[in-house]
Protein backbone atom coordinates (compact mmCIF):
# COMPACT_ATOMS: atom_id res chain seq x y z
CA UNK A 1 0.00 0.00 0.00
CA UNK A 2 1.17 3.66 -0.82
CA UNK A 3 1.53 6.05 2.03
CA UNK A 4 3.73 9.01 1.07
CA UNK A 5 4.75 10.70 -2.06
CA UNK A 6 8.28 8.65 -1.22
CA UNK A 7 6.59 5.37 -1.69
CA UNK A 8 4.58 6.51 -4.98
CA UNK A 9 7.98 7.05 -6.35
CA UNK A 10 10.04 4.35 -5.44
CA UNK A 11 6.91 2.32 -6.82
CA UNK A 12 7.96 4.19 -10.10
CA UNK A 13 11.59 2.95 -9.87
CA UNK A 14 10.85 -0.38 -8.95
CA UNK A 15 8.16 -1.01 -11.44
CA UNK A 16 9.25 0.65 -14.23
CA UNK A 17 6.37 2.48 -14.59
CA UNK A 18 6.55 5.02 -17.86
CA UNK A 19 3.61 6.75 -17.37
CA UNK A 20 1.24 8.12 -14.30
CA UNK A 21 -2.70 9.21 -14.42
CA UNK A 22 -2.98 12.03 -12.26
CA UNK A 23 -7.23 11.94 -12.29
CA UNK A 24 -10.24 14.05 -10.93
CA UNK A 25 -13.87 14.25 -10.79
CA UNK A 26 -15.97 16.88 -11.76
CA UNK A 27 -19.33 18.21 -10.14
CA UNK A 28 -21.05 16.49 -12.74
CA UNK A 29 -19.60 13.19 -11.83
CA UNK A 30 -17.21 12.58 -15.02
CA UNK A 31 -13.61 10.94 -14.46
CA UNK A 32 -11.11 13.56 -15.64
CA UNK A 33 -7.49 12.89 -16.39
CA UNK A 34 -3.67 14.05 -17.31
CA UNK A 35 -0.86 11.58 -18.47
CA UNK A 36 2.57 12.41 -17.27
CA UNK A 37 5.28 10.68 -18.48
CA UNK A 38 7.17 9.17 -15.29
CA UNK A 39 10.53 10.72 -15.53
CA UNK A 40 8.30 13.80 -14.94
CA UNK A 41 6.67 13.16 -11.44
CA UNK A 42 8.96 14.13 -8.37
CA UNK A 43 8.63 15.42 -4.87
CA UNK A 44 7.52 18.52 -6.01
CA UNK A 45 4.64 16.67 -8.49
CA UNK A 46 3.44 16.46 -4.48
CA UNK A 47 4.28 19.51 -2.54
CA UNK A 48 3.24 22.04 -5.50
CA UNK A 49 0.61 19.97 -7.55
CA UNK A 50 0.13 19.64 -11.22
CA UNK A 51 -1.34 22.90 -13.04
CA UNK A 52 -4.15 22.30 -15.25
CA UNK A 53 -6.72 24.70 -17.05
CA UNK A 54 -9.70 24.67 -14.47
CA UNK A 55 -12.17 27.00 -16.58
CA UNK A 56 -11.95 24.25 -18.93
CA UNK A 57 -14.00 21.69 -16.61
CA UNK A 58 -18.04 21.93 -16.69
CA UNK A 59 -19.11 23.87 -13.52
CA UNK A 60 -15.94 24.88 -12.38
CA UNK A 61 -13.67 28.21 -12.42
CA UNK A 62 -14.28 31.86 -14.66
CA UNK A 63 -12.21 31.83 -17.62
CA UNK A 64 -10.15 35.00 -15.59
CA UNK A 65 -9.07 32.80 -12.58
CA UNK A 66 -8.55 29.57 -14.62
CA UNK A 67 -5.39 28.26 -13.04
CA UNK A 68 -5.87 25.17 -10.72
CA UNK A 69 -3.71 22.78 -9.44
CA UNK A 70 -3.81 18.78 -9.04
CA UNK A 71 -3.04 17.23 -5.58
CA UNK A 72 -1.89 13.88 -6.19
CA UNK A 73 -3.05 11.80 -2.55
CA UNK A 74 -0.35 9.71 -2.64
CA UNK A 75 -2.53 6.88 -0.51
CA UNK A 76 -4.62 6.34 -3.57
CA UNK A 77 -1.68 5.35 -6.01
CA UNK A 78 -2.42 2.14 -7.59
CA UNK A 79 -0.68 -0.12 -10.34
CA UNK A 80 -2.95 0.41 -14.00
CA UNK A 81 -2.15 -3.08 -14.98
CA UNK A 82 -4.78 -2.63 -17.36
CA UNK A 83 -2.90 0.42 -19.88
CA UNK A 84 -0.63 -0.72 -22.61
CA UNK A 85 2.53 0.62 -20.78
CA UNK A 86 3.34 0.42 -17.17
CA UNK A 87 1.07 2.68 -15.69
CA UNK A 88 0.11 4.37 -12.04
CA UNK A 89 -3.34 5.90 -11.27
CA UNK A 90 -3.26 8.27 -8.82
CA UNK A 91 -6.40 10.52 -7.41
CA UNK A 92 -5.93 14.04 -7.25
CA UNK A 93 -7.53 17.01 -4.79
CA UNK A 94 -8.33 20.20 -6.40
CA UNK A 95 -6.44 23.13 -5.26
CA UNK A 96 -6.72 27.01 -5.74
CA UNK A 97 -3.23 28.20 -6.28
CA UNK A 98 -4.49 31.41 -5.02
CA UNK A 99 -5.22 30.34 -1.36
CA UNK A 100 -3.75 26.76 -1.27
CA UNK A 101 -6.78 25.40 0.01
CA UNK A 102 -8.68 22.75 -1.52
CA UNK A 103 -11.36 24.16 -3.94
CA UNK A 104 -14.92 24.88 -2.42
CA UNK A 105 -16.46 22.79 -5.70
CA UNK A 106 -14.09 19.73 -5.53
CA UNK A 107 -16.42 16.88 -4.92
CA UNK A 108 -13.81 14.69 -3.20
CA UNK A 109 -12.98 18.06 -0.78
CA UNK A 110 -16.54 17.99 -0.34
CA UNK A 111 -16.37 14.70 0.71
CA UNK A 112 -13.49 14.70 2.87
CA UNK A 113 -15.44 17.66 4.38
CA UNK A 114 -18.15 15.47 5.48
CA UNK A 115 -16.00 13.14 7.01
CA UNK A 116 -14.38 15.93 9.24
CA UNK A 117 -17.61 17.11 10.42
CA UNK A 118 -18.54 13.93 11.14
CA UNK A 119 -15.95 13.35 13.57
CA UNK A 120 -16.11 16.75 15.37
CA UNK A 121 -19.24 16.46 16.25
CA UNK A 122 -18.12 13.75 18.75
CA UNK A 123 -20.97 11.44 17.85
CA UNK A 124 -19.76 9.47 15.08
CA UNK A 125 -16.06 8.79 14.15
CA UNK A 126 -16.43 6.54 10.57
CA UNK A 127 -19.05 6.71 8.17
CA UNK A 128 -19.02 3.38 5.95
CA UNK A 129 -20.82 3.47 2.76
CA UNK A 130 -21.51 0.26 0.28
CA UNK A 131 -22.26 1.62 -3.45
CA UNK A 132 -24.23 -1.07 -5.91
CA UNK A 133 -23.29 0.94 -9.46
CA UNK A 134 -25.64 -1.32 -11.68
CA UNK A 135 -25.02 -0.62 -15.44
CA UNK A 136 -26.32 -2.17 -18.37
CA UNK A 137 -24.12 -3.52 -21.36
CA UNK A 138 -25.08 -3.16 -25.06
CA UNK A 139 -23.69 -5.46 -27.87
CA UNK A 140 -22.11 -2.53 -29.44
CA UNK A 141 -21.23 1.23 -29.67
CA UNK A 142 -24.18 3.57 -30.20
CA UNK A 143 -23.79 4.79 -34.33
CA UNK A 144 -24.55 8.28 -34.94
CA UNK A 145 -24.78 9.01 -31.44
CA UNK A 146 -21.99 10.33 -28.93
CA UNK A 147 -21.79 11.33 -25.64
CA UNK A 148 -22.31 14.97 -26.63
CA UNK A 149 -25.43 14.58 -28.96
CA UNK A 150 -27.37 11.72 -27.95
CA UNK A 151 -30.32 13.60 -29.27
CA UNK A 152 -28.64 15.58 -32.18
CA UNK A 153 -29.94 12.89 -34.85
CA UNK A 154 -32.90 12.07 -33.92
CA UNK A 155 -35.27 12.79 -36.86
CA UNK A 156 -32.59 11.78 -39.27
CA UNK A 157 -32.66 9.06 -41.57
CA UNK A 158 -30.24 6.78 -39.37
CA UNK A 159 -32.76 6.90 -36.63
CA UNK A 160 -35.85 6.55 -38.77
CA UNK A 161 -34.46 3.05 -39.67
CA UNK A 162 -33.69 1.86 -36.79
CA UNK A 163 -36.31 -0.92 -35.38
CA UNK A 164 -34.80 -0.11 -31.88
CA UNK A 165 -36.66 3.49 -32.19
CA UNK A 166 -39.79 1.60 -32.56
CA UNK A 167 -39.02 -1.51 -30.33
CA UNK A 168 -37.79 0.78 -27.17
CA UNK A 169 -37.68 4.09 -26.85
CA UNK A 170 -33.73 3.68 -25.92
CA UNK A 171 -30.81 4.80 -28.18
CA UNK A 172 -29.95 3.35 -31.32
CA UNK A 173 -27.87 0.08 -29.33
CA UNK A 174 -28.70 -3.41 -29.93
CA UNK A 175 -29.37 -5.24 -26.60
CA UNK A 176 -28.09 -8.87 -25.83
CA UNK A 177 -30.51 -11.02 -26.33
CA UNK A 178 -30.81 -13.03 -22.77
CA UNK A 179 -30.14 -12.79 -19.68
CA UNK A 180 -31.78 -11.95 -16.49
CA UNK A 181 -31.27 -11.71 -12.60
CA UNK A 182 -28.68 -14.02 -11.53
CA UNK A 183 -28.91 -15.83 -15.24
CA UNK A 184 -25.94 -18.23 -16.09
CA UNK A 185 -23.84 -18.91 -18.89
CA UNK A 186 -24.96 -19.06 -22.07
CA UNK A 187 -28.32 -17.11 -21.51
CA UNK A 188 -25.73 -14.89 -19.43
CA UNK A 189 -23.36 -13.11 -22.23
CA UNK A 190 -21.68 -11.40 -20.11
CA UNK A 191 -19.97 -13.11 -17.64
CA UNK A 192 -16.78 -13.40 -19.21
CA UNK A 193 -16.64 -9.93 -19.62
CA UNK A 194 -17.66 -9.13 -15.91
CA UNK A 195 -14.63 -11.71 -14.87
CA UNK A 196 -12.16 -9.52 -16.87
CA UNK A 197 -13.82 -5.94 -15.09
CA UNK A 198 -13.56 -7.66 -11.64
CA UNK A 199 -9.73 -8.78 -12.34
CA UNK A 200 -9.09 -5.36 -13.43
CA UNK A 201 -10.82 -3.80 -10.34
CA UNK A 202 -8.77 -6.05 -7.99
CA UNK A 203 -5.58 -5.27 -9.80
CA UNK A 204 -6.41 -1.56 -9.08
CA UNK A 205 -6.61 -2.32 -5.73
CA UNK A 206 -10.97 -2.43 -5.08
CA UNK A 207 -11.85 -4.78 -2.85
CA UNK A 208 -14.41 -6.51 -5.34
CA UNK A 209 -16.76 -9.18 -3.90
CA UNK A 210 -19.02 -10.35 -6.75
CA UNK A 211 -20.43 -9.92 -10.13
CA UNK A 212 -23.88 -11.16 -11.83
CA UNK A 213 -26.46 -10.50 -14.23
CA UNK A 214 -29.47 -8.13 -13.09
CA UNK A 215 -32.84 -8.58 -14.16
CA UNK A 216 -33.45 -7.05 -17.32
CA UNK A 217 -31.39 -8.24 -20.60
CA UNK A 218 -28.06 -6.75 -21.09
CA UNK A 219 -27.92 -5.55 -17.40
CA UNK A 220 -25.54 -6.33 -14.75
CA UNK A 221 -23.90 -6.10 -11.34
CA UNK A 222 -20.28 -5.66 -9.76
CA UNK A 223 -20.62 -5.86 -5.98
CA UNK A 224 -17.67 -4.13 -4.49
CA UNK A 225 -16.89 -3.73 -0.14
CA UNK A 226 -17.78 -0.83 1.78
CA UNK A 227 -15.11 1.83 2.34
CA UNK A 228 -14.92 5.74 3.97
CA UNK A 229 -16.63 7.86 2.43
CA UNK A 230 -14.31 9.49 0.37
CA UNK A 231 -12.38 5.92 -0.47
CA UNK A 232 -16.27 4.31 -1.48
CA UNK A 233 -16.43 7.32 -3.88
CA UNK A 234 -13.06 6.97 -5.28
CA UNK A 235 -13.73 3.68 -5.74
CA UNK A 236 -16.89 4.17 -7.96
CA UNK A 237 -14.90 5.93 -10.02
CA UNK A 238 -12.49 3.90 -10.56
CA UNK A 239 -15.49 1.13 -11.30
CA UNK A 240 -16.88 3.34 -13.64
CA UNK A 241 -13.83 3.76 -15.56
CA UNK A 242 -12.76 0.03 -15.82
CA UNK A 243 -16.35 -1.10 -16.82
CA UNK A 244 -16.71 1.48 -19.76
CA UNK A 245 -13.04 0.34 -21.11
CA UNK A 246 -13.49 -3.51 -20.62
CA UNK A 247 -16.54 -3.24 -22.54
CA UNK A 248 -15.34 -1.23 -25.26
CA UNK A 249 -12.30 -3.93 -25.62
CA UNK A 250 -15.15 -6.36 -26.52
CA UNK A 251 -16.78 -3.92 -28.73
CA UNK A 252 -19.58 -3.73 -26.60
CA UNK A 253 -20.69 -0.41 -24.97
CA UNK A 254 -21.34 0.07 -21.26
CA UNK A 255 -23.63 2.76 -19.76
CA UNK A 256 -24.52 3.79 -16.15
CA UNK A 257 -27.52 6.14 -17.57
CA UNK A 258 -30.52 5.67 -14.93
CA UNK A 259 -32.95 4.04 -17.40
CA UNK A 260 -31.65 3.35 -21.19
CA UNK A 261 -34.70 0.87 -22.01
CA UNK A 262 -38.15 1.59 -21.50
CA UNK A 263 -40.30 -1.22 -19.82
CA UNK A 264 -36.88 -2.81 -18.14
CA UNK A 265 -35.51 -2.17 -14.89
CA UNK A 266 -33.31 0.87 -14.17
CA UNK A 267 -29.67 0.80 -13.22
CA UNK A 268 -29.59 2.33 -9.45
CA UNK A 269 -26.89 2.78 -7.03
CA UNK A 270 -28.77 1.95 -3.98
CA UNK A 271 -26.00 3.03 -1.18
CA UNK A 272 -25.62 1.08 2.22
CA UNK A 273 -24.56 3.52 5.00
CA UNK A 274 -23.31 2.77 8.45
CA UNK A 275 -21.97 4.44 11.10
CA UNK A 276 -19.20 3.97 13.84
CA UNK A 277 -17.63 5.24 16.86
CA UNK A 278 -15.15 3.90 19.04
CA UNK A 279 -14.46 0.98 16.83
CA UNK A 280 -18.73 0.15 17.50
CA UNK A 281 -21.04 0.07 15.04
CA UNK A 282 -23.87 2.42 16.40
CA UNK A 283 -26.79 1.77 14.46
CA UNK A 284 -27.42 -1.82 16.07
CA UNK A 285 -30.11 -1.26 19.01
CA UNK A 286 -33.66 -2.52 20.32
CA UNK A 287 -35.64 -0.59 18.04
CA UNK A 288 -37.51 -1.84 15.01
CA UNK A 289 -35.37 -4.24 13.04
CA UNK A 290 -32.86 -4.56 15.46
CA UNK A 291 -31.75 -0.31 14.97
CA UNK A 292 -30.70 1.97 17.31
CA UNK A 293 -32.59 4.93 18.05
CA UNK A 294 -29.69 6.99 16.38
CA UNK A 295 -29.86 5.07 13.29
CA UNK A 296 -33.71 5.95 13.26
CA UNK A 297 -32.67 9.84 13.30
CA UNK A 298 -30.41 9.13 10.78
CA UNK A 299 -33.17 7.63 8.33
CA UNK A 300 -35.51 10.47 9.52
CA UNK A 301 -32.97 12.95 8.24
CA UNK A 302 -32.63 11.69 5.03
CA UNK A 303 -36.55 11.03 4.72
CA UNK A 304 -36.73 14.94 5.70
CA UNK A 305 -34.60 16.11 2.88
CA UNK A 306 -35.05 13.31 0.64
CA UNK A 307 -36.39 15.96 -2.67
CA UNK A 308 -33.25 18.06 -2.12
CA UNK A 309 -31.23 15.06 -1.94
CA UNK A 310 -32.40 13.44 -5.24
CA UNK A 311 -30.44 16.55 -7.17
CA UNK A 312 -27.08 14.96 -6.38
CA UNK A 313 -28.53 11.17 -5.94
CA UNK A 314 -30.42 11.56 -9.35
CA UNK A 315 -28.84 13.96 -11.14
CA UNK A 316 -30.55 13.88 -14.65
CA UNK A 317 -34.04 14.31 -16.33
CA UNK A 318 -33.17 10.54 -17.21
CA UNK A 319 -33.09 9.44 -13.67
CA UNK A 320 -36.60 10.10 -12.76
CA UNK A 321 -37.82 7.63 -15.58
CA UNK A 322 -36.55 4.92 -13.51
CA UNK A 323 -38.30 6.51 -10.32
CA UNK A 324 -41.47 4.80 -11.05
CA UNK A 325 -43.47 1.88 -9.77
CA UNK A 326 -42.76 -1.45 -10.81
CA UNK A 327 -39.33 -1.70 -11.40
CA UNK A 328 -37.74 -2.02 -7.99
CA UNK A 329 -36.88 1.13 -7.92
CA UNK A 330 -38.44 3.24 -4.87
CA UNK A 331 -41.10 5.95 -5.52
CA UNK A 332 -42.66 6.33 -1.91
CA UNK A 333 -40.54 7.92 0.97
CA UNK A 334 -40.93 5.55 3.60
CA UNK A 335 -38.65 2.65 5.85
CA UNK A 336 -38.33 -0.89 5.95
CA UNK A 337 -36.73 -4.42 6.52
CA UNK A 338 -39.01 -6.31 4.33
CA UNK A 339 -39.60 -4.62 1.26
CA UNK A 340 -37.55 -2.87 -1.82
CA UNK A 341 -40.10 -0.33 -2.60
CA UNK A 342 -39.18 1.86 0.16
CA UNK A 343 -36.57 4.39 -0.27
CA UNK A 344 -34.84 3.25 2.77
CA UNK A 345 -34.02 -0.51 3.54
CA UNK A 346 -32.91 -2.70 6.45
CA UNK A 347 -30.94 -5.16 4.91
CA UNK A 348 -31.52 -8.56 7.21
CA UNK A 349 -27.91 -9.41 8.88
CA UNK A 350 -27.31 -11.41 11.72
CA UNK A 351 -24.21 -9.48 13.05
CA UNK A 352 -24.64 -5.84 14.72
CA UNK A 353 -21.47 -5.31 12.84
CA UNK A 354 -23.23 -5.55 9.52
CA UNK A 355 -26.62 -3.14 10.79
CA UNK A 356 -26.94 -0.69 8.13
CA UNK A 357 -29.38 1.63 5.74
CA UNK A 358 -29.56 1.14 2.48
CA UNK A 359 -30.85 4.02 0.40
CA UNK A 360 -32.06 3.16 -2.79
CA UNK A 361 -33.03 6.02 -4.70
CA UNK A 362 -29.66 7.42 -6.17
CA UNK A 363 -28.95 5.82 -9.22
CA UNK A 364 -25.77 5.19 -11.17
CA UNK A 365 -25.33 8.58 -13.09
CA UNK A 366 -24.76 10.27 -9.53
CA UNK A 367 -21.69 11.87 -8.85
CA UNK A 368 -20.57 9.40 -5.58
CA UNK A 369 -18.76 11.67 -4.01
CA UNK A 370 -21.56 14.65 -3.81
CA UNK A 371 -24.53 12.02 -3.42
CA UNK A 372 -23.23 10.61 -0.23
CA UNK A 373 -22.00 13.69 0.63
CA UNK A 374 -25.21 15.19 0.70
CA UNK A 375 -27.15 11.57 2.16
CA UNK A 376 -24.82 11.82 4.76
CA UNK A 377 -25.42 15.61 6.15
CA UNK A 378 -28.98 14.55 5.87
CA UNK A 379 -28.98 12.01 7.85
CA UNK A 380 -26.40 14.19 10.51
CA UNK A 381 -28.93 16.62 10.59
CA UNK A 382 -31.29 13.79 11.28
CA UNK A 383 -29.58 12.59 14.35
CA UNK A 384 -28.40 16.55 15.53
CA UNK A 385 -32.00 17.44 15.91
CA UNK A 386 -33.26 13.90 16.70
CA UNK A 387 -35.69 13.79 13.17
CA UNK A 388 -38.11 10.87 13.70
CA UNK A 389 -38.90 8.43 10.84
CA UNK A 390 -42.47 7.92 11.65
CA UNK A 391 -43.55 4.52 11.36
CA UNK A 392 -42.08 1.62 9.22
CA UNK A 393 -44.28 0.20 6.49
CA UNK A 394 -43.82 -3.07 6.01
CA UNK A 395 -45.94 -4.22 3.54
CA UNK A 396 -45.33 -3.49 -0.53
CA UNK A 397 -45.85 0.23 -1.38
CA UNK A 398 -47.10 -0.18 -4.79
CA UNK A 399 -49.70 -2.64 -3.97
CA UNK A 400 -51.31 0.17 -1.41
CA UNK A 401 -54.63 1.50 -2.95
CA UNK A 402 -53.98 4.58 -4.55
CA UNK A 403 -56.03 6.90 -1.62
CA UNK A 404 -53.43 5.35 1.18
CA UNK A 405 -50.33 5.81 -1.43
CA UNK A 406 -51.10 9.16 -2.00
CA UNK A 407 -50.41 10.39 1.53
CA UNK A 408 -46.90 8.96 1.70
CA UNK A 409 -44.55 11.55 0.64
CA UNK A 410 -42.86 10.56 -3.15
CA UNK A 411 -39.35 11.32 -4.62
CA UNK A 412 -39.42 14.24 -7.09
CA UNK A 413 -40.90 13.53 -10.27
CA UNK A 414 -38.50 15.56 -12.54
CA UNK A 415 -35.00 16.87 -12.08
CA UNK A 416 -36.33 19.91 -12.27
CA UNK A 417 -38.64 19.79 -9.18
CA UNK A 418 -34.88 18.34 -7.17
CA UNK A 419 -32.94 21.58 -8.09
CA UNK A 420 -35.83 23.42 -6.67
CA UNK A 421 -35.99 21.49 -3.92
CA UNK A 422 -32.66 21.82 -3.03
CA UNK A 423 -32.55 25.36 -3.78
CA UNK A 424 -35.11 25.93 -1.06
CA UNK A 425 -33.49 23.88 1.16
CA UNK A 426 -29.83 23.54 1.85
CA UNK A 427 -28.58 24.97 5.15
CA UNK A 428 -28.72 21.12 5.91
CA UNK A 429 -25.41 21.01 3.59
CA UNK A 430 -23.81 24.00 4.86
CA UNK A 431 -23.24 22.81 8.36
CA UNK A 432 -19.70 22.57 9.49
CA UNK A 433 -18.92 24.47 6.07
CA UNK A 434 -19.23 21.42 4.30
CA UNK A 435 -21.01 22.90 1.14
CA UNK A 436 -21.63 26.18 0.06
CA UNK A 437 -23.72 28.47 -1.29
CA UNK A 438 -21.02 28.94 -4.42
CA UNK A 439 -21.11 25.33 -4.79
CA UNK A 440 -24.76 24.74 -4.72
CA UNK A 441 -25.30 27.23 -7.16
CA UNK A 442 -23.61 26.35 -9.61
CA UNK A 443 -24.20 22.95 -9.41
CA UNK A 444 -28.22 24.22 -9.93
CA UNK A 445 -26.99 26.30 -12.95
CA UNK A 446 -24.98 23.71 -14.59
CA UNK A 447 -27.77 21.19 -14.19
CA UNK A 448 -31.05 23.57 -15.45
CA UNK A 449 -28.97 24.33 -18.51
CA UNK A 450 -29.17 20.86 -18.89
CA UNK A 451 -32.54 20.79 -17.72
CA UNK A 452 -33.79 23.62 -19.81
CA UNK A 453 -31.74 22.38 -23.42
CA UNK A 454 -33.72 18.64 -23.15
CA UNK A 455 -36.96 20.35 -22.83
CA UNK A 456 -36.35 22.11 -26.44
CA UNK A 457 -34.60 18.30 -27.69
CA UNK A 458 -37.31 15.99 -29.06
CA UNK A 459 -36.57 12.25 -27.76
CA UNK A 460 -37.34 8.67 -29.36
CA UNK A 461 -40.35 8.37 -27.68
CA UNK A 462 -41.92 11.15 -29.34
CA UNK A 463 -41.06 10.15 -32.47
CA UNK A 464 -43.03 7.36 -31.89
CA UNK A 465 -46.22 8.72 -30.59
CA UNK A 466 -46.30 11.98 -32.82
CA UNK A 467 -44.48 11.41 -36.25
CA UNK A 468 -47.45 9.82 -37.91
CA UNK A 469 -50.24 12.18 -36.23
N1 LIG B 1 -32.33 -2.12 -10.70
C1 LIG B 1 -33.08 -1.79 -9.51
C2 LIG B 1 -33.09 -0.27 -9.31
O1 LIG B 1 -33.36 0.41 -10.21
C3 LIG B 1 -32.54 -2.47 -8.28
C4 LIG B 1 -32.43 -3.96 -8.33
C5 LIG B 1 -31.79 -4.53 -7.07
O2 LIG B 1 -32.46 -4.54 -6.00
O3 LIG B 1 -30.62 -4.89 -7.13
O4 LIG B 1 -32.84 0.28 -8.27
MG1 LIG C 1 -28.77 -4.80 -8.06
MG1 LIG D 1 -29.23 -3.21 -3.21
Amino acid sequence: AFKSPADVLKSIEDNDIQEVIFSFTDIDGALHAINYESSMVNAKTFSDGVMFDGSSVNGWKAIDESDMALHPDPTTARLNLFCSVPTLTIICDITDPGTGKIYNRDPRGVAKRVEAFVKGTGVVDEVFVGPEPEFYVFDRAAYGVDQHSSFSNVGSSEWLNSDMLYERHSLSHYMEANGGYLATSPRDLGAEMRSKMMAALKSMDVIVEKHHHETAPGQHEIGIKYNTLVLAADDVQMLKDVVKNVAKSYGRSATFMPKPVQDQNGSGMHVHHSLWKNGKPIFAGERYAGLSQTCLWYIGGVMKHVKALNAFANPSTNSYRRLVPGFEAPVLVAYSSRNRSAACRIPCTTSPKGKRVEFRFPDAAANPYLANSAIVMAGMDGIINQIEPGEAMDMDLYKLPPTERNKIPHVCGSLREALDSLDNDRDFLKVGGVFDDDLIDAYIELKKEEVEWLEKSPTPGEFVKYYSV
